[in-house]
């Protein structure tokens, strides 16, 4: 895959979003189509279908797009799917379960949350409990793999409790989908949202709600706001394959593209597959490098990894930020209130290679630097 990015070689992408993307993906956007094509609507409804075929949906499921980036389609979510009269848990063990909790008080809407240390995953159990405990609550939100640290959620164990208590599961997969399975036979959830950039590769600009068709019927009314409101956004592209406003026509052009080569590389199996190794290879590399993670190997998922800073006093965080930069290289700064850190991402367009490149890069700064040791312990 290795490709140059362009001609002039914009840097690598280490990062959660924006990701770096295919040459073939920015080429898909050098068309005007206008909203009423014929070609744009088949398009559109091909993007549609391709994403609830990826969660098995096809009987069950519908997908609607809304303009904007990923916090766009979480707001609508929450603010479409927990009703008035209804009461939404949030599971909180990072900055994206906190966004959940700001996203419901803008709303007014009644939230209450259970949270977690960023280092720990959500634990079922204790959603159990607090299911058993108050009858109220009609909706529980969670985050797919929780990208302030890269920690992955037993969505799948939340799912069967949550089932189990007959209540609705809202998911947040923003930073999974496309990478790790998500299938509405074995997970069940009333809505599940994610977006065009991060695993699939396409362009910023789009997100999505992958939805239950007959919860989304039942939102009906529930929006309190015009362009947030779901319902209508599905209705008008059911009823002539228009969206109500503007289109991002360029992210839908692109996002098809994305897709297209998503299946070509086999799908989530191959797309996870390759930042999986992309993912083994880093964590390997930076801890020759004394580097340490945060989370042992089996929270972590294939996305994006935090690592500890270095106790070395010779390590500036800006330099060493700076120096990657220069060899094409854009990391993270970490977002933990547990511990310093910083974090690089495993996905989008970048391979093997890519991920060489990055530790190189690493290998070189330190020496700059005169950092002997990436650990975050004094020896
Ligand atoms: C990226 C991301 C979002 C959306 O972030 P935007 O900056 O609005 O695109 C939401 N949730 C999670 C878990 C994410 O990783």
């Amino acid at each position: 895959m290795s490709e140059s990015n362009t001609a002039d070689q914009d840097p690598w992408l280490l990062t959660p979003g924006p990701l770096t993307t295919s040459r073939t993906v920015k080429e898909a956007m050098l068309h005007d189509y206008g909203s009423r094509d014929q070609r744009f609507i088949d398009i559109n409804h091909r993007v549609r279908s391709r994403l609830v075929d990826l969660v098995d949906g096809a009987e069950s499921h519908v997908c609607v797009p809304l303009q904007g980036s990923g916090t766009f389609v979480v707001e609508a979510m929450l603010s479409n799917f927990v009703p008035s009269d209804g009461k939404v848990l949030i599971l909180v063990n990072g900055a994206y379960g906190q966004r959940m909790e700001s996203i419901c008080a803008y709303h007014n809407l009644s939230a209450e949350s259970v949270s977690w240390a960023e280092d720990e995953p959500v634990d079922p159990s204790v959603v159990a409990e607090r299911l058993a405990a108050d009858s109220s609550i009609s909706h529980v939100a969670v985050v797919h793999c929780e990208t302030t640290t890269g920690i992955l959620n037993p969505i799948e164990e939340v799912a069967a409790v949550v089932a189990a208590a007959g209540r609705a599961l809202l998911i947040d997969s923003m930073s999974a989908f496309g990478a790790l399975p998500v299938s509405s036979r074995s997970i069940r959830f009333d809505a599940l949202v994610a977006s065009s950039n991060k695993c699939l590769e396409g362009a910023p600009g789009l997100g999505f709600c992958l939805a239950a068709e007959d919860a989304l019927e039942a939102t009906q009314g529930n929006s309190d706001s015009l362009c947030f409101d779901l319902y209508q956004q599905w209705k008008g592209l059911e009823v002539n394959g228009q969206w109500r406003f503007t289109p991002p026509t360029h992210c839908i052009l692109a996002f098809d593209q994305a897709l297209r080569e998503f299946d070509e590389e086999g799908g989530v199996s191959g797309r996870g597959g390759r930042y999986r190794a992309n993912c083994d290879l880093l964590v390997t590399g930076m801890r020759e490098l004394g580097f340490e993670t945060l989370l042992p190997d089996e929270l972590q998922a294939p996305i994006i990894v935090t690592f500890r800073m270095p106790a070395d006093a010779a390590f500036d965080f800006q330099i060493f930020y700076d120096g990657l930069s220069d060899r094409g290289y854009i990391i993270y700064p970490g977002k933990l209130t547990i511990a310093e850190s910083f974090r690089m991402g495993c996905i989008g367009r970048l391979d093997a290679g890519h991920m060489r490149g990055a530790l190189n890069a690493v290998r070189e700064v330190m020496a700059e630097m005169g950092v002997a040791s990436g650990s975050p312990t004094v020896s």
